[in-house]
């Protein structure tokens, strides 16, 4: 039997999400708790009947009160069991046969790995981790021990330091979890091509790993070879580097942040690509895009790949409107045949929301644009049929004609 501490009992008609399989109990749907549970303990969910629905751990400082980790009355939760579900989530990465030629993916993508609270990111010999919720918080040193053995990495670093841990009653925190410490800069290999990443100080856990499908598909002769591209949100040029392996033109780059566009340019020259042509520059996109629009400059394809602009409910609106805003300009810089990559990676502007927003910045732009793709997440970030919450990136490659 799973070692209980309490018992969470639903309100009357308030199974269907979980018997649905959707992995969240919010407090309005709660009942009674019974046995006092501590935050992160394990309970058993019951209906309003007391009849067993399902295992999950707890937190009562949480608007989500419980999240879901079985469905199953014969699943014993137990270290062996964290260990099995471990081992089956890096069993799904093996099957998408990413390595040699990338090095750098995600191992555990949370709940839609039925591992509710955890992140687990590997990057060539080490790991980086997420504990987003207090359950993952209290057992990340055994997810960490089991991690090492499953993978045999060289050091596990911990990049809890997110936002969203707030709302676990947790504070942010990073530091070295298990084995050695990594480099500053540690290598992988994306498609073939070599960044470096700083586990401690980049962004997220070090790359944005869910844009890697995308990158490639840009990262074609025949969508950008010998074209010039403004690539919007660089980063440390992930876009960039596959641009140019692809045989690009000059490419010019923008972020607000001084320190990832030299390590854009340090990438690459990681690679091997001394091109004079290329531009770094730091600013504020929406000014710098304006800038180019007052004094006519034109660009064959466009990137904007923007940071997650909504937060909650409440900037939904203002999200579409900024989103709107970089759309236009963007359809403007354009040449005619030219190209648009544009992303969001707000979970709560949906695909079709995003698509309408874009639709409107082009008609306002005066231009035509057909889809050539719908874009989302790489793989590795796959999205649970169950949670929807899950899907969270998205974009369209749109040809203006
Ligand atoms: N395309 C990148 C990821 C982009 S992440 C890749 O594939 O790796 C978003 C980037 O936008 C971050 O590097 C952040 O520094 C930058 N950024 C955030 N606000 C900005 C602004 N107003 N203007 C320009 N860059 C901004």
């Amino acid at each position: 039997m799973t070692d209980y501490r309490g018992t969470l009992q639903l309100k009357r008609g308030r199974e269907k999400p979980v018997e649905n399989r959707h992995p969240w109990i919010f407090s309005g749907a709660v009942e009674a708790v019974h046995g006092d549970p501590e935050p992160g303990d394990l309970v058993a969910v019951v209906d309003s009947r007391d009849r067993w629905l399902a295992t999950a751990y707890y937190n009562a400082r949480s608007q989500i009160r419980a999240r879901i980790l079985s469905w199953e009355a014969d699943d014993i939760v137990d270290e062996a069991w964290w260990y099995a579900r471990l081992q089956a989530a890096i069993g799904r990465r093996l099957a998408l046969q990413l390595e040699p030629d990338t090095t750098a993916y995600r191992l555990v993508n949370a709940e839609a790995d039925f591992l509710p609270g955890l992140v687990v990111d590997r990057y060539a010999d080490y790991l980086v981790l997420q504990a987003l919720t207090m359950g993952i918080e209290r057992r990340k040193a055994m997810l960490a021990s089991a991690l090492s053995e499953l993978t045999g990495a060289a050091g596990i670093v911990e990049r809890s330091d997110v936002d969203v841990r707030e709302k676990e009653g947790l504070p942010a925190t990073r530091g070295l979890l298990a084995g050695e410490q990594p480099p500053p800069s540690v290598e992988i290999r994306e498609h073939g091509l070599r960044f470096l990443v700083n586990l401690m100080e980049g962004h997220k856990t070090g790359l944005y790993l869910d844009q890697r499908e995308n990158r490639a598909l840009l990262g074609q002769p025949r969508f950008v070879s010998g074209k010039e591209l403004l690539n919007v949100f660089a980063y440390t040029g992930g876009f960039a580097v596959l641009a140019a392996a692809a045989g690009a033109g000059p490419i010019t780059n923008i972020d607000s942040s001084v320190a990832v566009l030299e390590q854009a340019e340090r990438n690459m020259a990681q690679n091997g690509f001394d091109r004079p042509g290329d531009e770094y520059l730091a600013g504020d996109a929406f000014k710098v895009l304006r800038h180019y629009r007052d004094t006519g400059r034109q660009f064959d394809v466009i990137i904007l790949d923007p940071p997650k602009f909504a937060h909650s409910q409440r900037d939904v609106q203002p999200a579409c409107r900024g989103y709107k805003d970089l759309n236009w300009l963007a359809f403007r810089l354009l040449r005619p045949g030219g190209l648009l990559a544009t992303f969001s990676c707000s979970g709560l502007v949906d695909a079709d929301l995003f698509q309408k927003v874009v639709f409107g910045a082009a008609v306002d732009a005066g231009r035509d644009a057909q889809i050539l793709f719908r874009l989302g997440q790489a793989p590795d970030h796959p999205i649970l049929l169950t949670f929807p919450e899950s899907a969270y990136l998205k974009g369209l490659l749109l040809r203006v004609v």
